[in-house]
C-alpha cells in the first residue's frame, strides 16, 4: 500500500481544510512544539481505525473535533481523507467523519462501510493505525524496552498476518 495524500478538516488543530502530500520514502514531521505534529500521525491513524481514546490523546472519540479557541468557534465535525494505492495498484481512499452526538462513519472509495472493513483493509496490506511504519513520539524508546511478546505483535503487523489473527477471532466467535 502507498499512502499518497492526507486530507484534514475540523482534525484537533488542523481546523480549516489542509491537504498533505506524502511523498515516497521516509517521512519525518519537524516543527516547533505545539504545532500539530503528533495530531497528524494521529489523523492517520484515526482514519484507519484507531478507537483508543488514550492513543489519540483524548478522552472521548469526540475530543478529535477542533474544540474552538478564544477568536475561533468549535467545529461540528471532524474529517479525516486518506489517499494513496492498495497492494494491487488500484486506487484507494479511505474518509473517516465524526459528528458531535452521531459517532464515526466511515467510506471506502465513495461507500459507506464498517470500522471493521476498514481495519481489514489495512491490516491486509500490513499496515494500519499500530503500523510500525508510523513511528510517533517516543516509539523508539519503546521498541527496544519491549517485552517479546509486544515485539512479535510489532513483526507480525510489519509481516502482514496480523489481518490473519483478526479473521480467526471473527471465526471462533460465531
Ligand atoms: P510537541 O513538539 O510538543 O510534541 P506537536 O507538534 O506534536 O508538539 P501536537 O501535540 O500535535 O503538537 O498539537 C498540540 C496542539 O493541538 C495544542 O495546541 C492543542 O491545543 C491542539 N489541539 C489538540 N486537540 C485539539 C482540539 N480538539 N481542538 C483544538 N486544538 C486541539
Ligand atoms: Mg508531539
Amino acid at each position: 500500500m502507498i499512502l499518497r495524500k492526507l486530507k484534514l478538516s475540523g482534525f484537533k488543530s488542523f481546523v480549516e481544510p489542509a491537504t498533505l502530500h506524502i511523498e515516497p520514502g521516509l517521512t519525518g514531521v519537524v516543527g516547533p512544539n505545539g504545532c500539530g505534529k503528533s495530531n497528524l500521525l494521529e489523523a492517520i491513524r484515526w482514519v484507519m481505525g484507531e478507537n483508543s481514546p488514550k492513543s489519540m490523546r483524548s478522552g472521548g472519540m469526540e475530543d478529535v473535533i477542533f474544540a474552538g479557541t478564544e477568536s475561533r468557534p468549535p467545529r461540528d465535525f471532524a474529517e479525516v481523507v486518506l489517499q494513496g494505492e492498495d497492494d494491487a495498484d488500484e486506487e484507494l481512499e479511505v474518509v473517516r467523519r465524526i459528528e458531535r452526538g452521531a459517532g464515526s462513519a466511515y467510506r471506502i472509495n465513495g461507500n459507506d462501510v464498517r470500522a471493521k472493513d476498514v481495519a481489514l483493509t489495512f491490516a491486509d496490506a500490513a499496515t494500519g493505525a499500530h503500523s510500525p511504519a508510523l513511528v510517533s513520539q517516543g516509539k523508539i524508546a519503546q521498541v527496544i524496552a519491549a517485552r517479546p511478546t509486544e515485539r512479535r505483535q510489532m513483526l507480525e503487523e510489519a509481516a502482514g498476518i496480523a489481518g490473519l489473527h483478526v479473521r480467526r477471532r471473527d471465526a471462533e466467535n460465531k
